[in-house]
């Protein structure tokens, strides 16, 4: 069958549970050929074997039953960096691109030196942070999955990013006192929500936080003293503004930040 045919096919498989089917066919069409999407587009005509076809097909079929597309493609893209990602590991959102702006401000504003990030998944934010700044990085996760992918990832860029596993502020122990800024997109999904079938495939311990989805936020905050005079940003759900205000209220100075689309989703808390 021809690209061309083959891509018509992929598109419409695509079409109900997709918002860009054309864009997806092709990466699923550069998957199963190892081909850029550049080279792809620029040969409609050339003939691809039967067994690509049908591995391309189910794929489509796969990726329509919702299956993240990132899983199937191996790649996700996040403040201007490719990366590796997997089944089992969170996938970056656009949103969280504005945590890292916020951290380098004020990475640059108060001159911080030694930053970690709590729950690092593919290590979008630590590795991005450390690609633009000069400071140490830290980054943590519980999970063993997560851990590997970030390394694969931190080595492809050679970020100067430590990875550290454990829960909350544990494996930072050691070298806590360093620690100027603690940056975070946490779970923060009440465990009733209902969420996307694509959602609901990437690992639940990286969205759901208790029934409330304040979880990480009432565990992470329990021991205020060890966190004296340190800065924390983290992402949030919009409605969590008020409950989050009475939660960390005695802690110090709370400020909320929104996102592109200009929904509250990130707070930086200056602890006193
Ligand atoms: N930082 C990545 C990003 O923005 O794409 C991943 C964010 S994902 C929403 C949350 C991450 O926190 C997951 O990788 C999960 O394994 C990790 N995590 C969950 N509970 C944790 C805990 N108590 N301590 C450290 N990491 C945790
Ligand atoms: N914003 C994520 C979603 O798509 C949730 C992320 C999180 O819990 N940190 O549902």
């Amino acid at each position: 069958m021809k690209l061309r045919e083959l891509y018509t096919i992929l598109k419409d498989v695509l079409k109900e549970a997709s918002e860009s089917p054309g864009s997806e066919a092709l990466s699923i069409l550069s998957k199963v050929t190892s081909q850029t999407r550049e080279r792809l587009l620029m040969n409609f005509e050339e003939e691809i074997p039967e067994k690509v076809c049908q591995v391309a097909i189910s794929l489509a079929k796969k990726r329509a039953s919702g299956y993240p597309l990132q899983y199937i493609t191996e790649r996700c893209y996040f403040y201007g960096l490719e990366l590796h990602v997997c089944e089992g590991v969170f996938v970056p959102r656009i949103e969280t691109e504005i945590l890292v702006d916020l951290a380098l401000e004020l990475i640059e504003e108060r001159r911080f030196k030694v930053v970690a990030d709590i729950g690092t998944g593919t290590g979008c934010i630590a590795i991005a942070i450390a690609l633009r700044s000069e400071g140490e990085v830290f980054a943590t996760d519980v999970s063993e999955k997560a851990l590997e992918v970030a390394k694969r990832n931190v080595e492809r860029y050679r970020a100067r990013v430590q990875l550290l596993k454990g829960a909350y502020l544990t494996p930072l122990l050691p070298v806590l006192s360093d620690v100027q800024l603690i940056v975070s997109n946490p779970p923060y999904v009440p465990t009733g929500a209902k969420l996307p079938l694509d959602v609901l495939r990437e690992p639940h311990e990286a969205l759901f936080a208790g029934e409330d989805g304040l979880e990480f936020y009432r565990n992470f905050f329990s021991d205020p003293s060890l966190l004296t005079r340190k800065t924390i940003i983290m992402e949030m759900s919009p409605e969590q503004e008020d409950p989050l205000r009475a939660l960390l209220k005695d802690l110090g100075t709370i400020t909320f930040f929104k996102d592109q689309f200009n929904r509250t989703r990130f707070f930086r808390l200056d602890v006193a």
